[in-house]
C-alpha cells in the first residue's frame, strides 16, 4: 500500500484507489470534476517521486517535466508527497546585485540567492518585499553557476510594486522569492521544430530566457521573435537582439510598434498580427506568447486556427492583480 503525504498529513492509498479518491476519503479538499482525466481540474504536483506516466496523459510536456499529474488518474506506484498547484513551497531570500534602466519604462533587476533554487528560464516567481507586498515576475535568464535571477519590470503609473522597484529599490535590498512556477518554458527535444515567439513590452523577459535556453540547447529550427509595443519606450534590448540574430543564422528578430507616428525603422503594427500573418501555417510550430493578457487571448486563438497544436502553445499572461498583501 502506497502512502500519500500532503502538507503535514500522510494517508494510505487503498488498493485500486486513486490519489483523488484517497484524499477525498480523508476530507482533503481537492478541486475535481469529471474524474476521467478530461477536465484536468484535479491537477496536482508530486514533490518527490515521478508520478506514473498514465496520470500525466493530456498535460503539457512542460508540466509533465515538473511532475504535475491528474489525481483522478493516479494509481501511485510508490509513496508520493503531493501538493495542489497553488500550494507554494518554501520561499528563499535574495538580494539586489544590479539595477539598471533598459528603457525609460523598464528596469532590469538582478537578484542573487544562496539557497538551492531550481527553475526554467521563462517561468515566473512571486517577489515579496519586506512589508509583504507581492507580485509575479518572469525569469529572463537561464540557470547559471552564478545563482542569479534576472527580471525586467515595467513601471505602471502608480503601480505599487513596479514604482517601488523603479524609484526606491537599492543595491543590497532583500526580497523573498517563491518557488518558480508556470509552464511557459523551453524543453529540449524536437530541435528542428520552428519556434514563434511573440511578446509585448516586458513580455520580452520570459522570451529572452526561452531564446537563450533554446540556443544554449542547440535548437536548430528557425526561431522567430516578434517584440511589440505601442511606443518606443516599451521596446528594449534592440541591439542585443540584433547581435544575437547576427550570431545565430536560425534566430530572426522583428521589433514592431503599433502606435501613431512611428519611425520607419520598425515594422508597423501589432506584434501578434505581424507574427501570425508572417507564415502561411503554424502546423508543427511551437508558439510562445507573453505579455498583455488580451493579446495572448487573441493570439492563442489565431495560432490555433492557423494549425498550431494546443499542446504546442505556451503562454505567460501578465495579469495585473494583487497576489497578496
Ligand atoms: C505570471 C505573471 C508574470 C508577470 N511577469 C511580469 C514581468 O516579467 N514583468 C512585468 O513588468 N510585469 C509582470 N507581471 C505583472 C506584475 O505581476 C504586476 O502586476 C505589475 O508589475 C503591476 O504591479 P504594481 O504593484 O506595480 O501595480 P498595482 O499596484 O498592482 O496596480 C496596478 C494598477 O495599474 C493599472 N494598470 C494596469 N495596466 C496598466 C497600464 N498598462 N497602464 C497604466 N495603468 C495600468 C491597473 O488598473 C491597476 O490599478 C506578471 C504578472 C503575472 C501574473
Amino acid at each position: 500500500m502506497q502512502r500519500i503525504t500532503i502538507g503535514e498529513s500522510t494517508f494510505s492509498c487503498q488498493p485500486n484507489e486513486t490519489v483523488l479518491e484517497t484524499l477525498l476519503r480523508e476530507n482533503i479538499k481537492v478541486p475535481h470534476g469529471c474524474r476521467q482525466g478530461l477536465c484536468q481540474a484535479c491537477q496536482m504536483r508530486s514533490l518527490d517521486n515521478s508520478p506514473p506516466t498514465s496520470s500525466q496523459v493530456g498535460l503539457k510536456d512542460t508540466l509533465q517535466k515538473q511532475h504535475y499529474f491528474l489525481a483522478c488518474l493516479c494509481h501511485p506506484e510508490q509513496d508520493m508527497t503531493v501538493a495542489l498547484p497553488n500550494q507554494q513551497g518554501a520561499s528563499i531570500e535574495a538580494r539586489v546585485v544590479s539595477k539598471q534602466l533598459l528603457s525609460p519604462d523598464i528596469v532590469q533587476l538582478i537578484l542573487e540567492y544562496q539557497s538551492p533554487f531550481s527553475f526554467f528560464a521563462g517561468q515566473f516567481v512571486n517577489l515579496k518585499r519586506p512589508d509583504g507586498l507581492t507580485r509575479s515576475y518572469s525569469i529572463a535568464n537561464i540557470p547559471l553557476a552564478k545563482n542569479i535571477l534576472e527580471f525586467h519590470i515595467r513601471r505602471l503609473p502608480n503601480g505599487q510594486f513596479s514604482s517601488w522597484v523603479y524609484d526606491e529599490v537599492a543595491l543590497d535590498a532583500q526580497l523573498s522569492i517563491s518557488e518558480a512556477q508556470g509552464a511557459c518554458h523551453y524543453l529540449p527535444g524536437r530541435a528542428e521544430q520552428p519556434l514563434m515567439l511573440v511578446g509585448t513590452g516586458s513580455g520580452l523577459a520570459p522570451l529572452y530566457g526561452i531564446i537563450a535556453d533554446a540556443l544554449a540547447q542547440d535548437h536548430s529550427g528557425p526561431i522567430h521573435l516578434f517584440h511589440g509595443s505601442r511606443d518606443i519606450n516599451g521596446l528594449y534590448f534592440i541591439d542585443e537582439m540584433r547581435k544575437l540574430a547576427a550570431e545565430f543564422d536560425n534566430f530572426h528578430y522583428t521589433p514592431c510598434l503599433s502606435g501613431e507616428d512611428i519611425d520607419s525603422e520598425y515594422l508597423r503594427g501589432r506584434a501578434d498580427d505581424l507574427a501570425l500573418s508572417s507564415t502561411e501555417t503554424l502546423s508543427g510550430w511551437r508558439v510562445f506568447l507573453c505579455g498583455h493578457p488580451e493579446m495572448i487571448n487573441q493570439a492563442k486563438k489565431t495560432a490555433f486556427m492557423k494549425g498550431a497544436s494546443i499542446n504546442d502553445i505556451y503562454t505567460d499572461a501578465f495579469h495585473v492583480f494583487q497576489v497578496e498583501k
